[in-house]
């Protein structure tokens, strides 16, 4: 069943400070299931939660998102919906978090060494890599 042709409902949603009248596509699970952009701007999914520094603090769904992806197929998802205000800002990685994360900055694709300085995200190959990539490609069209 398309959820867009589904008549919406009127519901309630407490995000822990303010309660919300809105309207929604129906029931998931007892959550209300909002549409991409329907449901109110303090409920955000994990991945906003993260994007805006903030995690979801233990806190219970209030809601759920459907939306569709646009590549590489049009596959539903839901996605649960958690308040910013009971959200809290992120923990501070610890340090041996960081030294792993940072050393996998650091890590070549190819050659799997681990350089002195963080390597390009859209290569994640270090420079020696690169710089041999690069001059076979110059070779081959000379
Ligand atoms: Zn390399």
């Amino acid at each position: 069943m398309n959820p867009r042709n589904r008549k919406q409902q009127v519901t309630r949603v407490f995000d822990g400070r303010t309660h919300h009248i809105a309207l929604c596509r129906g029931f998931r699970d007892q959550l209300p299931v909002f549409g991409w952009g329907e449901a109110p701007s303090t409920l955000l999914t994990t991945a906003q939660l993260r994007d805006a520094g903030l995690r979801r603090n233990g806190q219970d769904p209030v809601a759920l998102l459907v939306f569709r992806h646009q590549r590489p197929y049009a596959r539903e998802t839901v996605a649960e919906l958690f308040s910013v205000e009971l959200a809290a800002p992120k923990r501070a990685a610890a340090p041996g978090q960081m030294d792993h994360a940072m050393e996998a900055r650091r890590t070549c694709v190819d050659c799997a060494r681990v350089q002195d300085y963080c390597v390009p995200t859209s290569t994640r190959q270090c420079w020696d890599c690169f710089d041999d990539e690069q001059g076979g490609q110059v070779e081959a069209a000379a």
